[in-house]
């Protein structure tokens, strides 16, 4: 069993690189964002207003968040429905960034993800992976990039989805997000003491996956 903590903020490519590091090692890829932006489009459903942590936390057993596999791909379902893209939105990043700031949110999700790394290698991706989720992870990532190379990423991503949004709109969301992930009061997006570093800004994804396979190895042996 092994597993792999990566942690960095929003569009450093963590995903990218954690789903190609899995298919490379045949372990399972743990997307936790996925988790914070389907309690995000809950909230939005219910119109409550996602900084409102009473009036979030009241929804919470309303809601059941289960993640499964198919073909190694993750699929999180609410209350027994695939999502799909539509947690992929700018306005379900935002809404998932407020609520991920909730306490009882983040105590929430908490079982679910240590749970599955309990039961499977994994390589799982988030804010808090190698801080509060896994702090006894064999290897530790903070992977991150400049503001530009990750807007442009970002930006390129949401317009291949067919989402008609501007280079400016991405840059400015994605700093607020940063801001807000990195300074709130609980799990804050921050590097954990062990972990690596890695700035991949100049890399493709291809160095970027390769240079994380090699870390692995460097600190498993494996
Ligand atoms: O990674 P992704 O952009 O999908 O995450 C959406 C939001 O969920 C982040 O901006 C962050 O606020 C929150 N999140 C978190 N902890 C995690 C993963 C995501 O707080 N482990």
């Amino acid at each position: 069993m092994i597993q792999i903590a990566i942690d960095g903020p929003s569009g450093a490519g963590k995903s990218t690189v954690a789903k190609a590091v899995a298919k490379q090692l045949g372990i399972i890829y743990v997307d936790t964002g996925a988790l914070y932006r389907t309690i995000g489009y809950y909230v939005r459903q219910k119109g409550v207003d996602p900084k409102d942590a009473a009036g979030v936390e009241a929804l919470l057993p309303e809601i059941q968040v289960e993640l499964k596999y198919e073909n190694g791909t993750q699929i999180v379902s609410l209350n027994g429905e695939d999502l799909g893209d539509r947690i992929r939105t700018p306005e379900i990043s935002m809404y998932a960034s407020a609520v991920s700031a909730i306490p009882a949110v983040r105590t929430f999700l908490l079982e679910t993800q240590q749970d599955i790394a309990r039961r499977n290698s994994v390589i799982m991706d988030g804010r808090d992976i190698g801080t509060v989720i896994l702090p006894n992870a064999d290897v530790k990532i903070f992977l991150t990039a400049s503001d530009e190379c990750r807007a442009t990423r970002r930006r390129d991503e949401l317009v291949a989805k067919g989402m008609n949004v501007t280079y400016e709109e991405v840059l400015a969301d994605m700093q607020k997000r940063d801001r807000d992930d990195s300074t709130r009061a609980v799990a804050p997006a921050v590097a954990a003491e062990d972990a690596i570093l890695l700035d991949n800004s100049w890399m493709t994804p291809e160095e970027s996956t390769e240079a994380v396979i090699r870390l692995v190895k460097e600190k498993t042996g494996k």
